[in-house]
């Protein structure tokens, strides 16, 4: 569905009305959810007319549903893109994506840090299929110019990076892309469009896993991708109609309408929360190193002040002793739950290495910059005191032990 007037209305306005006229559903506040599989033809003629495209409207919800299209509609407006389309996971968006734009024979050039599973589709799924993948490292854009050949169409990249925090210039990247006629597809998952809107910086087409922030409360599987109304046609056409089927179920739209209308005011308690526990983090004597775009010592500091309106609501950080000890610590927290996932009411801690980047071999996550001692925490919506005391706590227990292990010693 069009999107025309995004800049009209604020972004938490449009998150709650876009798109929805009450008159038009008998006066219901909350749009309906169209439970339906398929839709009615007045006769031969329009079902004809419907599926020769030579005539707007729904008739199968493989391809459109009524309640996805409101989502669609609201997604694209929050990204500030024509169009969006909806899909049953951030998998089945990446997927349905890649299907359609690349083709045997293609490369496409990805940056080194990427969640586990996009990881393993790119290294075992699209090769199996005769696309060449290279993984350059992106903070340095030049990297990508270097790597480009004739065969190259699509740049592929997420910002901050799942899980090691890691930033991606979006202007650099999508200059060199458009100079050499690439598509830049960026996962803007850990963003989202309230702290980050790489189509406003030139990209081509947003990714999500709404599983996390968009739906927000951890109740949901989802994804979107968002880009011009071309791409996403073709998308929806070929993609997920004919290659993946990655359909978003009508419940699930209405679940992560919901969630959307609270999107900025949970990204605010997420960003102020996770800035407050990173700075005491880093001020903790088992802390090795943390890993947060709001710190003045974040290597990519300035640019995430530039890229990004707020530092986001994920930490990464390493403790004093390795993951040995990191382990210890996530056991003995009694508020913050042990998971992956990631943008929930709820903070959830997990380790990269042996969970989400477990699809990686050792060796291959050596070589793309995600350390076996790296913790990735999804600060939440508790109060913000309660969870940095339930770290303190953990924090203080796993020294004390090493100290009496330490006299024990000696
Ligand atoms: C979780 C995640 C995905 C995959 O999304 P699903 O909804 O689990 O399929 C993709 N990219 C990033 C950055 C993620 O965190």
């Amino acid at each position: 569905m069009k999107n025309n007037d995004k800049n009209e209305l604020g972004f938490a306005t449009r998150a709650i009305h876009d798109g929805y006229d009450p008159a038009t559903e008998q006066g219901a506040l909350v749009p309906p959810v169209y439970m339906t599989s398929t839709f009615t033809f007045e006769n031969a003629e329009q079902g004809a007319a419907l599926f020769a495209g030579e005539e707007d409207g729904h008739f199968y919800s493989r391809i459109s549903n009524p309640t996805l299209s409101l989502l669609e509609l609201r997604m694209a407006s929050l990204e500030g893109a024509e169009a969006a389309m909806a899909t049953a996971s951030g998998m089945g968006a990446i997927t349905s994506t890649l299907w359609t734009i690349l083709a045997q024979g293609d490369e496409i050039i990805v940056d080194k840090t990427l969640y586990g599973c996009t990881f393993t589709f790119f290294q075992h799924g699209l090769t199996k299929f005769g696309v060449t993948v290279k993984h350059v490292d992106m903070r340095d854009p030049e990297n990508l110019r270097s790597a480009i050949t004739d065969k190259t169409k699509v740049v592929y990249f997420e910002t901050p990076a799942n899980p090691n925090m890691r930033l991606v210039e979006i202007g650099a990247i999508a200059q060199i892309a458009k100079e050499n006629g690439l598509i830049t597809v960026v996962d803007n998952t850990y963003a989202t469009p309230y702290l980050t809107r790489p189509i406003d910086l030139g990209a081509d087409i947003v990714v999500h896993s709404a599983t996390k922030y968009l739906g927000g409360h951890g109740d949901l599987v989802a994804g979107i991708v968002a880009g011009s109304a071309d791409i996403i046609t073709r998308i929806r056409l070929e993609g997920v109609k004919d290659m993946t089927g990655a359909v978003m179920a009508p419940l699930t739209a209405f679940q992560i309408m919901r969630g959307l209308k609270t999107l900025e005011i949970r990204m605010d308690r997420h960003c102020s929360s996770a800035q407050m526990i990173a700075e005491q983090l880093e001020q903790h004597p088992a802390v090795e190193k943390v890993f947060y775009p709001g710190l003045e010592s974040f290597e990519q500091h300035g640019l995430a002040k530039r890229q990004m309106s707020k530092p986001g609501g994920m930490i990464a950080f390493e403790l004093v002793g390795g993951i040995s000890v990191g382990m210890r610590f996530m056991n003995e927290l009694k508020l913050i739950k042990r998971a992956v996932s990631l943008g929930d009411v709820d903070t959830l801690i997990q380790h990269p290495a042996s969970m989400t980047h477990s699809t990686y071999t050792p060796e291959e996550r050596a070589e793309h910059d995600i350390s076996d001692s790296l913790m990735r925490i999804s600060i939440g919506l508790e109060t913000p005191d309660d969870i940095m005391a339930d770290l303190n706590s953990a924090l203080d227990l796993i020294i004390n032990s090493e100290n009496s292990e330490d006299k024990k010693v000696a």
